[in-house]
């Protein structure tokens, strides 16, 4: 991936699209891309990224089973968060994943793709703390689509709080996945 679109592209190492099954089911969706991932050009490979795999795990899924990206696909300077135009002009990424994958499962991790995404379905957003631990109906590229935001995993890294709130959010997550078959 060779993009100069937006100024991340200038002190990016390596740019970071996402990866895992085309097919799949499932897509989370993070912020954007830290140091670790920025050295591999790999979503979600350092601290954060170890607690999502322990997440998925415990509601038996695999990394390469689903598909992980973020909404902007090059690090900000100093892990920063994405400037709103960052986001717009990487959004089409995104968009082309969400149209090739047509996951049945959306799980936005954190503010940041929560936002987005709201934004996208025309959904009213007041905070990923409203809206975290419930699901939702949208329609993206003619493809219903579950809606399930959560806080980001970054965030239990540093709160107790989070990383309980997180996982009791990964149980509900089990629970719909078993009840409704999408896995
Ligand atoms: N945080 C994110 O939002 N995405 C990554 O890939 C890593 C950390």
């Amino acid at each position: 991936m060779i993009c100069t679109l937006c100024p991340l592209s200038k002190s990016r190492k390596k740019a970071v699209p996402g990866e895992g099954d085309p097919n799949a089911r499932v897509m989370l969706i993070g912020e954007a891309p830290g140091s670790s991932e920025d050295l591999k050009g790999r979503p979600f490979v350092g601290a954060a990224g170890k607690f999502l795999k322990t997440l998925l795990s415990g509601i038996g899924l695999s990394r390469e089973e689903v598909f992980i990206c973020n909404i902007v696909k090059c690090r900000p300077p100093r892990n920063r968060p994405p400037r709103p135009l960052e986001v717009q002009t990487c959004a089409p990424y995104l968009e082309r994943q969400m149209e090739i994958i047509k996951p049945k499962l959306l799980v936005t991790l954190g503010n940041c793709s929560t936002a987005y995404i709201f934004s996208r379905a025309h959904l009213p957003f007041t905070g990923i703390t409203a809206v975290r631990g419930k699901f939702g109906r949208v329609i993206l590229h003619d493809v219903q689509m579950t809606l399930f935001p959560t806080f980001h995993p970054a965030a239990a890294l540093y709160s107790a709080k989070y990383r309980e709130q997180i996982i009791a959010d990964f149980k509900l997550l089990k629970e719909e996945l078993e009840t409704s078959g999408t896995v």
